[in-house]
């Protein structure tokens, strides 16, 4: 090497090292650092909320442990927000805030809420609860659909988002909701005035873990992600008597099972193909004793759809087959079968506003690399997230999906043919670490962006 070059080489080193830590001294503390951080700490958190479930509208201890966690983080917090029309019901909402100069509203929506299920996973974190639910049984209780994961995300996500309050400028609203497998507890917090109280968002976003994705990877499904639900009964009203006199009755029995095999040409003939649709008949419940007609029977419903006219215009067949049947086998008019929406069990169709999809899906690549996002298709599970958006879609909303399974369960799922355990089932076990990390970056991420954030 030449002395001319050497002493260039110096002086281009100098200026290198001082470059260096000029950038360390003035350089943004990054989303991954904080994550770090805090990712041992959220697995602790993560295994303790699974350990103490919580059946929804019974979420006390749970939104009091969440709360205190977000109000830690330096939020604001209002706790008991939500209203629900049964008397005897607590709304077990949180809400907590945090006001960053002007800018725009971010909300972010985490359930809280588990399941009557009795765990069998075997972790030794495992759910030991039993309770008696509102039905009076005893019942085992487990975060079966992983909404304890989405409450450890929220809480890592609050942590990151105060961190790097000098990267944002805006209000961040952060939701513990509650109710969301009843699909009445956003429900119940917009209409305690949640919107009046805390102001109207710009933008909403949720998480939901996912039993077939792998931990590391997140999914996006633009437009109609989630179908409504509808909860219908009937109650099919005969004229009970002897079962060795049928011509002194009028069988409800009868009735209700062509009712029941009647329902299911409201897809198949009076629905346009294109237009996904189900109609399941759940329960079917009559009679006592094998020789008693009795003199009715109820049946239990749940109905999907993503267009609301498709919904509206299943219930207006349901009723009509309903009666048109009864009527066919001399029912009396004043005996006709009774048809009752149950108000409280519906929610609409989870609609992903497409262009804050298309955003958040180039956030993510960003942030977690274009491999690990991926485009899912639509599913006819329904979600109560979407009412955050209100009625009129006023609010762009998304909802994105979280890996939350081994890479390599899902390779040997593969191979095998064995399906892995859904959402829901006892069996159900996220893999924590990969899962919060992800979940965590990916919504820190996505809030950044939306708040002129820069990473
Ligand atoms: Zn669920
Ligand atoms: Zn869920």
């Amino acid at each position: 090497m030449r002395a001319g070059s050497l002493r260039r080489g110096i002086v281009s080193g100098a200026v290198l090292i001082a470059a260096v830590a000029c950038l360390a001294a003035t350089s943004p503390l990054s989303i991954d650092a904080v994550v770090d951080r805090e990712i041992a700490a959220l697995v602790a958190t993560y295994r303790k909320l699974h350990a103490s479930p919580e059946l929804s509208h019974h979420e006390e201890k749970t939104s009091a442990f969440l709360a205190g966690e977000l109000r830690a983080a330096g939020f604001t917090v209002t706790e008991h927000v939500g209203r629900y029309e049964k008397p005897g019901w607590s709304g077990y909402g949180v809400v907590a805030v945090m006001k960053n100069g002007p800018g725009p509203t971010v909300l972010v929506r985490s359930d809280m809420d588990a399941l009557p299920v009795e765990e069998k996973t075997g972790l030794p974190y495992a759910s030991t609860v039993r309770t008696k639910n509102d039905a009076g049984q005893d019942v085992g209780v487990m975060h079966a659909c992983g909404h304890d994961i989405h409450m450890t995300s929220l809480i890592g996500t609050a942590r990151v988002l105060a961190a790097l309050k000098d990267q944002w400028h805006g209000t961040v609203m952060l939701i513990g909701q509650p109710a969301e497998e009843t699909v009445d507890g956003a429900r119940a917090m917009l209409a305690d005035d949640l919107y009046k109280r805390f102001g109207k968002p710009d933008f909403a976003i949720a998480l939901h873990d996912w039993s077939d994705l792998p931990a590391g990877k997140v999914g996006v499904c633009p437009g109609y992600a989630m179908a409504s639900s509808t909860s219908v009964d009937i109650t099919v009203r005969g004229v009970g008597g002897h079962g060795s006199r049928p011509e002194s009755t009028k069988d409800p029995v009868v009735v209700a099972s062509q009712i029941v095999v009647a329902l299911q040409t409201i897809v198949s003939r009076e629905n346009s193909p294109l237009d996904p649709a189900v109609v399941t008949v759940g329960s079917i419940h009559g009679g006592a004793k094998r020789n008693i007609i009795p003199d009715d029977v109820t049946l239990q419903l749940t109905m999907r759809a993503y267009k609301e006219e498709v919904r509206l215009r299943m219930i207006a067949s349901v009723g009509r087959i309903a009666r048109g049947i009864a009527e066919a086998a001399g029912i009396p008019a004043d005996r006709a079968p009774i048809v009752t929406v149950v108000e409280s069990e519906v929610t609409p169709a989870t609609f992903n506003d497409p262009a804050l999809t298309e955003r958040l899906a180039g956030v993510f690549e960003r942030q977690l690399g274009a491999d690990n996002v991926v485009k899912k298709d639509p599913v006819m599970g329904s979600e109560d997230f979407g009412r955050f958006a209100l009625e009129d879609r006023s609010i762009p909303a998304t909802i994105f999906m979280l890996g939350a399974v081994d890479p390599e369960k899902i390779k040997s799922s593969a191979a095998s043919g064995t399906p892995l355990p859904s959402l829901h089932s006892s069996l159900f076990a996220p893999v924590p670490e990969p899962t919060l990390r992800t979940g965590v970056r990916a919504t820190s991420a996505a809030v950044l962006e939306l708040l002129g954030g820069s990473r």
